[in-house]
């Protein structure tokens, strides 16, 4: 660990190097480790433990066991446990947004907002937990009752990605536990820090051994080839690109896994003429700009309608002009740096193609050779459906902006992509907010408002974004599997 991390935190013990397996803290058997850069600065500031297939297996087979005693303890106990863990999460704040900026590049604000955002999941499910209800169900003969009941799934792999290094795997450790689960996880090597600072939260809140195991390492294809195939895995969740996504789907076939998965976007963000750009421009500046557009999420495809285009375009560059792309140790910071060079490498590429095929640029799409993986907030006008920039996720501080006249084509151009997770809608008018809301081939939509994620309301997409819910009552129902209980001959 660099001394510069450590000095900035109250708790240098939440900074962590080795794997979390059984609860115990391991290095790799091949005594390993890789670098965790600061993408701001380029600087290492940790080496992490790179674990591989063989100690996934044992990590697994460790899980199975605790697993068995805790889905046998009354929910209550659990839960309690997950309490005292989002207590500590949140009592340890600040320590743990500053280890995600350094690991991540967001800033010290977005850091904050998300570690208050991870540990609503756990309280969400430690109250939750408690209502796993099952059915009495009318049978249609008379000396015969039956039941369902709802029992925890096994033991849950979990992938997670390094956009949202807390929240991610939250949403998906917090209901695995409170039904009674237990979870080996390999979060994104881009960001192992903010896991291994998690799990160290769990152990001192009680969490008995080899509930929640984390599998640090580089080697994707070793570590996940083994949680996929791996017999003892119940489950898969998930959270990255569709690509992935799609592999790990196939791999799980084998022993027929449970998959959850939160995978790519394309969201169209459709303004009317007739919206309040008032609202408009921190519903847009929060979709595109937050976390730098690195978010599945993210507006990825703004279409404005031509009454309103010049207004918006000209609010939106004096917006972006105030920008000031830095490390989260600068107070001046408002957005962080991409997480790789090779994400800015991306970026600019998408960037360039648009151009090339007429795309006009109002401001940005000039990276320049800095300290950092920074990438300029940029505006792109004069798009047409037909650019690559229409069908692919940017990921990146890009806002792509295309014309339209009648609410229909707007809802066809919105439909017209593979994925289906997150589509906002700028109007006044009620009556189109329904018409154009239930006209979208998404999992999410939101009304003059595109902060729209939270721990009560289901997460997900449909068509190639994923499947399954995230929060919410729903999102545990990933993690249970009903059995249902006939009860025979009761007249004799
Ligand atoms: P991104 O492009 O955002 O990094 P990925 O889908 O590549 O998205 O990564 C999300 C998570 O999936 C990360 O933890 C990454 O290490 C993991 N991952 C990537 N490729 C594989 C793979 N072949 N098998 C298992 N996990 C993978």
């Amino acid at each position: 660990m660099t001394q510069a991390l450590i000095d900035q935190l109250s708790d240098t013990r939440l900074l962590k190097s080795q794997a979390y397996i059984g609860g115990d803290w391991v290095d790799a058997n091949s005594g390993a480790t890789f670098d965790v850069v600061d993408p701001a600065t380029q600087m290492v500031i940790a080496n992490v433990a790179d674990l591989g297939a063989e100690q996934t297996s044992q990590a697994i087979e460790i899980a199975d066991k605790a697993m068995r005693e805790w889905r046998a303890q009354p929910a209550k106990l659990r839960c309690e446990v997950l309490e005292r863990w989002h207590q500590l999460i949140i009592e340890n704040t600040e320590d743990l947004a500053i280890i995600m900026s350094a690991e991540q590049g967001k800033t010290l604000i977005e850091s904050r907002g998300e570690i208050g955002y991870s540990a609503s999941f756990i309280k969400w499910f430690a109250e939750e937990g408690k209502r796993i209800y099952g059915d009495v169900i009318p049978h249609a003969q008379n000396d015969r009752r039956a039941i369902t009941i709802k029992q925890a799934i096994g033991v849950v792999a979990a992938i997670t990605p390094w956009n949202f290094p807390s929240a991610m795997i939250t949403r998906k450790v917090g209901p695995a536990l409170a039904v009674g689960c237990s979870v080996v996880l390999k979060p994104a090597a881009e960001t192992p820090l903010s896991a291994l600072a998690l799990a160290e939260l769990a152990q001192r809140a009680g969490l008995p051994a080899g509930l929640l195991n984390i599998v640090p390492g580089t080697d994707a294809v070793a570590i996940g080839g083994e949680l996929t195939s791996n017999p003892k895995v119940k489950k898969l969740t998930f959270t990255g690109s569709t690509p992935v996504g799609k592999l790990l789907m196939g791999q799980c076939a084998s022993t027929v896994k449970r998959t959850s998965m939160e995978l790519g976007g394309n969201a169209p963000v459709i303004i009317f003429d007739d919206a309040d750009l008032d609202l408009v421009m921190p519903g847009i500046i929060n979709a595109k700009f937050r976390n730098s557009g690195q978010t599945c999420i993210s507006a990825n495809r703004i279409f404005v309608q031509k009454g309103i285009r010049q207004a918006f375009i000209e609010r939106l560059s004096a917006a972006a002009s105030t920008f000031n792309f830095g490390s989260y140790t600068k107070t001046e910071s408002t957005h962080g740096p991409l997480i790789t060079q090779t994400a800015v490498n991306n970026v600019d590429a998408k960037v360039k193609k648009a151009v090339s095929e007429g795309a006009k640029v109002v401001c940005g799409a000039d990276p320049k050779d800095s300290q950092g993986y920074f990438y300029p907030a940029t505006i792109l006008t004069d798009l047409n459906d037909s650019m690559n920039i229409f069908n692919e996720e940017i990921f990146g501080p890009v806002a792509a902006i295309f014309d339209f006249d009648t609410e229909q084509q707007a809802i066809d151009m919105s439909n017209d992509t593979p994925f289906g997770l997150a589509a906002y809608i700028y109007t006044e008018s009620m009556r189109r907010s329904w018409r154009v809301s239930e006209a979208l081939e998404y999992g999410m939509v939101g009304i003059n408002e595109t902060a729209i994620s939270a721990e009560i309301v289901p997460f997900g997409g449909v068509k190639e974004s994923g499947q399954g819910r995230e929060g919410s009552k729903y999102g545990l129902d990933d993690y249970l599997e009903i059995k249902y209980i006939c009860f025979g001959s009761i007249d004799k």
